[in-house]
């Protein structure tokens, strides 16, 4: 599970938490959101221009 972030408003998407009220429930992965959508906050970004932010692994 990662997280990626809108390089633009800052909001950002964790896989782990996914974003119910775009339709992604809990657990929902990144290659599972379609490529034409757009960030929630500024709906100026596509999927394709977030970041990986967070990498999960065991806490450093
Ligand atoms: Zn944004």
């Amino acid at each position: 599970m990662a997280k990626y972030q809108c390089p633009d408003c800052g909001y950002v998407y964790d896989e782990q938490q996914g974003d119910p009220h775009e339709g992604f429930p809990a657990g929902t992965p990144w290659s599972a959101v379609p490529d034409g959508w757009a960030c929630p906050d500024c709906a100026v970004r596509d999927k394709e221009d977030f970041i990986v932010v967070e990498e999960s692994g065991p806490a450093a």
